[in-house]
């Protein structure tokens, strides 16, 4: 598989027009202000590189979840002055994605010069389960360049048009971050150092159940808080109260428990949490026995014995994967178990442990705590795509660049 260093060292590049998949999908305040530009800072490298290269760069992007048409708040615009200040040099900024603004944006491109385009999914092509649907945006696309180059990371595990189709098309290579994002997995599921533990938390349990089948045959020790928790106390019979609650895992998770008892895997779970009577920061809360929630309170941070036992639990690790927060850390009464975690991985990190975080939210809140990026070993860009690898999962989007 050809990668955008071995095209910049084979000196192919000058004057090239370049299309760069980036995965600029930052969170947005009400007023449209970026809260967390860590993805913009992570595409910077690919760009800067490529622009130094001599290439013409046009970087693609999607923003939220546009229903295929222009929506105002979706729009790229002001991530576009946030890469040209990063970037330190101008960004055009096409006010279409394929249309006659984006050819003429292109058009006006010298060597070394950066255009970003329009949200990608304000056309319906990009997203679309229709192959044909999607092969024809990816056409445009694809006219738009002479060469591709993935970058992306946090959509690699998507069939779209930007990721999988385009790359179809048109020679293509991997982008340094998607690179490096990949060498870091690898770090965790071939010739991995021991122990591997293994933090799972958040809100979307569902969608990190499927992982578990995974990290039963790879993990030394699961450590499970947050919102996920809860339906593995439920599966141990205890009752959570209004705390989230997945009923119909219940079933798939008390076959994890007993998987893994018996491939000696531990699963951690909370033995105390922060309960409180609504999902507020105002809320009446306090500690109670994470085995018996009252019925009339939330469960919405692990309690400070659980946060030292998971602290423990992660002190001797050698390698550590970490997904969703332990509570609802954006109201500081809830924000401690993700703390105290977020500061044993800063520990073992210093101690030379590899240390990865992945998940969106994950990466906000120890940027929200205070905590740096290089404090940690690696903070992806890509939760759900880091969870399908680790999943064992076929990643369009990396596999298409193997064609
Ligand atoms: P990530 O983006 O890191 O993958 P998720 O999106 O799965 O993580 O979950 C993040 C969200 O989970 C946060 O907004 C946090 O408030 C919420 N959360 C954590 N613990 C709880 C809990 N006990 N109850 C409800 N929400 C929770
Ligand atoms: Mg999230």
């Amino acid at each position: 598989m050809k990668t955008a260093h071995d095209l910049i060292s084979a000196g192919w590049l000058r004057g090239k027009r370049v299309l760069v998949r980036s995965d600029l999908n930052v969170p947005l305040d009400a007023a449209g202000a970026i809260t967390d530009d860590g993805r913009v800072r992570a595409s910077v490298p690919t760009i800067t590189a490529l622009t130094e290269a001599g290439a013409r760069v046009i970087v693609c992007a999607h923003l939220g979840r546009p229903k295929g048409v222009p929506e105002a708040k979706y729009s790229l615009a002001p991530v576009a002055r946030r890469l040209q200040e990063l970037l330190g040099a101008p960004v055009v900024f096409a006010t279409d994605t394929v249309g006659p603004l984006a050819r003429s944006a292109v058009a006006g491109l010298a060597d070394g010069q950066v255009a970003l385009l329009e949200n990608l999914r304000f056309n319906p092509g990009e997203t679309s389960k229709d192959n044909t649907e999607r092969g024809a945006f990816a056409d445009e696309l694809a006219s738009l360049a002479e060469v591709f180059v993935s970058d992306g990371f946090g959509v690699v595990h998507r069939k779209q048009a930007s990721v999988y189709d385009v790359a179809q098309r048109m020679p293509h290579a991997m982008g340094g971050l998607v690179q490096t994002e990949v060498e870091v997995l690898k770090k965790l599921t071939e010739s991995v150092a021991r122990p591997y533990v293994v933090v799972l938390g958040g809100a979307k349990v569902s969608d990190k159940l499927g992982v578990i089948a995974n990290l039963l045959h790879t993990a030394d020790r699961l450590l499970i808080g947050g919102g996920m928790a809860f339906t593995f106390l439920a599966a141990q019979g205890y009752e959570v109260g209004k705390s989230l609650l997945e009923v119909d895992q219940i079933d798939v998770v008390k076959g994890y428990l007993d998987q893994a008892a018996e491939r000696g895997v531990e699963i951690i779970l909370p033995t105390d949490v922060v309960a409180a009577t609504e999902f507020s920061a105002d809320a009446e809360h306090g500690v109670v026995d994470a085995h018996s929630i009252p019925a009339d309170r939330i469960g919405l941070d692990i309690g400070p014995a659980s946060a030292a036992a998971f602290a423990a639990k992660l002190s001797d690790a050698r390698t550590v994967f970490w997904n969703g927060p332990m509570g609802a850390f954006e109201m500081a009464p809830y924000a401690a178990g993700t703390l105290v975690v977020a500061q044993a991985l800063v520990d073992i990190t210093s101690k030379g442990a590899l240390t990865v975080i992945g998940g969106g939210d994950s990466a906000a809140a120890v940027r929200q705590l205070g905590f740096a990026d290089n404090q940690f070993g690696h903070i992806s860009t890509g939760g759900g795509a880091s969870l399908e690898y680790l999943e064992g999962k076929v990643l369009p989007g990396l596999t298409v660049l193997e064609g």
